[in-house]
């Protein structure tokens, strides 16, 4: 492998319900700032897409920042097959030599990625959050990529300095994605593909929707988390929630306990949020839960415990019964609204 013939940055595009995930534009903007911060590399976005989506779609990509569009074309794409879209990247990768291969670290992508790394001979650094290039040589393509480790209490930065593509899983919600422009220009190369030969030991039945799924936290602009000083009273979180306009989340110790769905749990195993508002009620702080929610814009914590680590990152910190408080919040919201 001749390392100096791989050129650009590919990003996978991930489609659920006939829309790009978030996640994917999210990884087409990381992709451009690393393009703007190193413009003697001359490399290009290319975001990959598998099967036939609408034009529209194709567009959204280019607005998003992809400088190219590339389409793997075939009916049969639509739905995802670990094993057809592993050996259709991996042609693609042959042929196309792209330097550095971003795949969103989604249940789709933490599937994908591994395989298609181990398929092209490449090391995979999985669950990323943040990307450079060689700080100390300002011509390198080399990546600097760094994601959280050993539960989060060290963050490592891993290299590859042998093997073509730097692959990389990038958490959802940590990058930024740009602002969708309309007037950029971008190419789009619709390329057929034959599925011949290929077979996959997995057949999709039907694909269901959890009604729940319907609240996406990662959006939300206001948050009220309990953890597990809030036992089995997250009804009255709900009450408030609904009063302001917030969603509901949880620890992992308020998921373990049963009080909320896995869904709406923040932290370095659940989602990463960053809403304007945060309340934390009855959560301690640990790191794996701090790495979820430190990016809120603002943070208030509610806790009996005067010591407890949340307030290391809150804005407004009150010690106390949330049990107590809480309510007391919604009765004024409610008196206010009045
Ligand atoms: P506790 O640590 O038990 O804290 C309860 C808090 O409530 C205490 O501070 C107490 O003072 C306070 N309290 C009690 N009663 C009241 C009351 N009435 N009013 C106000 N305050 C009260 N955790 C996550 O949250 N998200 C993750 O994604 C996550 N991932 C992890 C991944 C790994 C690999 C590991 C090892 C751990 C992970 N954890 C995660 C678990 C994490 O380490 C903590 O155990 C967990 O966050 C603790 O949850 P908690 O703060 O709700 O509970």
């Amino acid at each position: 492998m001749n390392i100096n013939e791989y050129r650009d940055i590919y990003v996978f595009t991930e489609i659920r319900d006939g829309r790009v995930i978030d996640a994917t534009l999210e990884l087409l903007g990381e992709a451009g700032r690393l393009k703007a911060a190193r413009p003697s590399l001359g490399y290009q976005v290319v975001a990959v897409v598998l099967g036939e989506p609408e034009d529209s779609l194709l567009s959204t990509l280019g607005h998003f920042g992809a400088d190219k569009v590339l389409n793997l074309r075939h009916e049969n794409l639509a739905v995802y097959s670990t094993e057809i879209y592993t050996t259709l990247l991996n042609d693609l990768i042959l042929t196309d030599k792209p330097d550095i291969f971003l795949v969103p670290a989604t249940v789709l992508g933490r599937d994908l990625a591994p395989r298609l790394a181990a398929r092209c001979d490449t090391g995979l650094t999985a669950d990323a959050t943040k990307l450079e290039f060689d700080p100390e040589n300002p011509e390198s393509s080399l990546l600097y990529v760094t994601r959280p480790a050993f539960g989060g209490n060290l963050f490592g930065t891993i290299i590859n300095e042998t093997k073509r593509p730097q692959m990389t899983t990038l958490r959802p919600g940590v990058m930024e994605m740009s602002a969708r422009d309309t007037t950029r220009t971008f190419q789009v190369e619709k390329r057929p593909v034959s599925l011949d030969g290929l077979k996959d030991g997995v057949r999709i039945l039907e694909t269901l929707h959890r009604d729940h799924m319907a609240v996406d936290i990662t959006k939300a602009d206001i948050i009220i988390s309990g953890g597990r000083g809030v036992g089995d009273n997250f009804h009255i979180l709900r009450e408030c929630a609904d009063m302001l306009g917030a969603e509901v989340g949880g620890s992992r110790a308020a998921v373990d306990e049963g009080r909320i769905a896995k869904d709406f749990q923040v932290g370095q195993t659940g989602k990463t949020v960053k809403p304007r508002v945060y309340i934390a009620c009855g959560i301690s702080g640990a790191v794996q839960h701090l790495a979820g929610m430190e990016k809120s814009d603002y943070i208030i914590a509610i806790n009996k415990d005067p010591d407890a680590p949340i307030f290391s990152v809150a804005n407004m910190g009150l010690v106390g019964d949330a049990l107590t408080i809480l309510p007391q919040l919604t009765e004024e919201i409610q008196r206010y609204r009045q």
